[in-house]
């Protein structure tokens, strides 16, 4: 039975490293998620910059238009003063004229507020560009290394998925299926060492006639406690039983 567990524990360690590498694969799509979303929040934040500079420029050339109308109001009222007969409709001509000038004072500081404005957001929007470019080389640095991972994981699960299979070609079928049913229905870990009189899979102090057994290994045994097959590590390591021994897999097993 030794030999047999030795493969479990071989088969066991397979299984983690596969794990792990599946865990891996898992988080590609969420690294490469984490890499695009700030790319789209920065076009994002372009696109409604430049939304907002065209406002700014269509405002800009309404006083622009406005204020040039003003202008050439202004132009025909101060032609109409030589007209004028009465001091009195002089003085109304020029209060009306002073009114004019106000007014187109207020029309500049509107065409200069959005100038200010407009350059304002130029500015923003060069800084969002040039984050943008640095952030989508980032994003296409990522995606080249996920890429390359993503190829080195599927190589890794597929070397160990044929480790696997040798292992289980060597292993008894009730010990692959007790192996398996145990794996489906419990957690990760399903082999366990015995150290002392300690399940290492519990923690738990197991009954000294189920260790004096587990060092005999004259059959699958398991914890009590969280069901795992049980071994007794230097057991392992002693000259094996049965015909499977000249398998290749288990060979650095059965010469240490
Ligand atoms: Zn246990």
């Amino acid at each position: 039975m030794n030999f047999q567990l030795s493969l479990l524990v071989q088969l066991q360690q397979l299984d983690l490293k596969l794990h792990d590498l599946e865990k891996q694969q898992r988080q590609i799509p969420e690294r490469l998620h984490a890499a695009q979303s700030p790319v789209d929040e920065a076009r994002k934040r372009a696109e409604s910059l430049k939304t907002i500079l065209e406002t700014v420029a269509a405002e800009r050339r309404s006083g622009e238009d406005d204020l040039s109308a003003h202008e050439s109001h202004v132009q025909k009222m101060r032609g109409r003063l030589n007209e004028l007969k009465t001091n009195k409709e002089y003085q109304a001509h020029l209060f009306e004229l002073e009114l004019a000038n106000k007014k187109k004072d207020g029309l500049e500081e509107r065409v200069l507020l959005a100038m200010e404005r407009g350059e304002e957001k130029r500015k923003e929007l060069d800084e969002v560009e040039k984050l943008l470019q640095e952030l989508i080389q980032t994003l296409e640095r990522e995606k080249g290394e996920l890429e390359t991972l993503s190829t080195k994981l599927a190589d890794e699960v597929a070397q160990i998925e044929q480790d696997k299979q040798g292992l289980i070609a060597s292993l008894e079928k009730r010990v692959h299926h007790r192996y398996s049913m145990l794996k489906s229905s419990m957690k990760l870990v399903v082999v366990a060492t015995v150290q002392g009189e300690t399940c290492q899979g519990c923690q738990l102090q197991i009954p000294p006639q189920l260790v004096a057994s587990v060092k005999r290994a004259d059959d699958l045994l398991t914890c009590p406690y969280c069901h795992c097959i049980l071994y007794y590590e230097a057991a392992l390591h002693e000259t094996p039983e049965g015909v499977g021994n000249e398998e290749p897999v288990a060979q650095e097993q059965v010469e240490g």
